[in-house]
């Protein structure tokens, strides 16, 4: 049975599409008060306008969370119409095409642009909402790194130190926050059907049809397919529920198998 968060206030950043999105809808269809947080106002708008079974909601406050007072007005928003927020979910992340290079033909602008909004956002979250979590006695933080953060490829220097680090920070905040009740954890998802792999495909100027591209990045997943955003909130739904009360610092793979096989296949 899926959890249920009625009377929880829960912060999605980079909640306006892709994961984030079907996290903020999961929550919401669990009854949770969602706040989603994202720099795209025209998504994040429609997606609060969207219908969805359940007795939650979905709120939209443009956010961009590399930004400190953007980070404080999220929990100031939460405070105001929920008393607080309970779980916060560090979903963010960005992986600029132009940034696929090897490390010494990266620009200083776009290695600053990628840890700023996949790494220092969580930071940044983390201070703005863990007094209030202490306050209340508790919360829960959920992270989204990658397969990425455990083993990467060539050409993405910025974004897999990012992850690598978004692991290592899990475990550091899980550690300093456990006296206060408050559980730190991450998911690792593997190539989940998303906005943010659709550019990649574009970008990769592969002369196959994309649909033959699409297929192929699923085949290097042992359960034969790309994953779907939804498949990665219901693991996240559960890291945050009273089910995983014993869980802190641990970080899951929701990857089809791919880390499984030890290698990108
Ligand atoms: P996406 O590009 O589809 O969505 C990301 C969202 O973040 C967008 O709505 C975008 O507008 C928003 N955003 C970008 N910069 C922002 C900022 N500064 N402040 C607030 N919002 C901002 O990405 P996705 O595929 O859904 O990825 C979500 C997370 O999952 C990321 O952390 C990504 O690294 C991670 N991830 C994705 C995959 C995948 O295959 N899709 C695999 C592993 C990890």
């Amino acid at each position: 049975m899926a959890p249920d968060f009625t009377g929880t206030a829960v912060i999605v950043t980079g909640g306006a599409k892709g994961i984030g999105r079907g996290i903020c809808t999961g929550f919401a269809t669990a009854g949770a008060g969602v706040l989603c947080a994202d720099i795209d106002a025209a998504a994040g708008t429609e997606l609060a306008a969207t219908s969805f079974e359940g007795a939650g909601e979905i709120r939209f406050q443009r956010s961009d969370v590399s930004q400190w007072q953007d980070c404080q007005a999220l929990i100031a928003t939460a405070s105001e119409v929920w008393g607080g927020v309970g779980v916060v979910c560090n979903n963010v992340g960005i992986q600029p095409t132009a940034s696929y290079r090897p490390a010494h033909e990266l620009s200083e602008d776009d290695w600053d642009l990628i840890l700023g909004v996949n790494l220092k956002s969580t930071f940044l979250m983390t201070k703005a909402c863990v007094p209030g979590m202490i306050e209340r006695g508790g919360g829960v933080i959920i992270n989204t790194a990658s397969v990425q953060g455990l083993q990467s490829a060539k050409g993405v220097s910025a974004y897999a130190a990012s992850k690598g680090g978004m692991l290592s920070l899990t475990r550091q905040l899980a550690l300093e926050y456990a006296e206060h009740n408050i559980r730190v954890l991450a998911v690792n998802p593997g190539t989940i059907d998303t906005p943010l792999v659709d550019e990649a495909i574009e970008a990769s100027g592969d002369s196959q049809d994309e649909a033959d591209v699409r297929t192929g990045m699923g085949e290097v997943h042992p359960l034969g397919r790309i994953g779907r955003p939804d498949e990665v909130a219901s693991v996240v739904m559960f890291l945050a529920s009273d089910g995983a009360s014993f869980m802190t610092g641990e970080n899951i793979c929701v990857d089809g198998g791919i880390m499984a096989r030890g290698s990108w296949g």
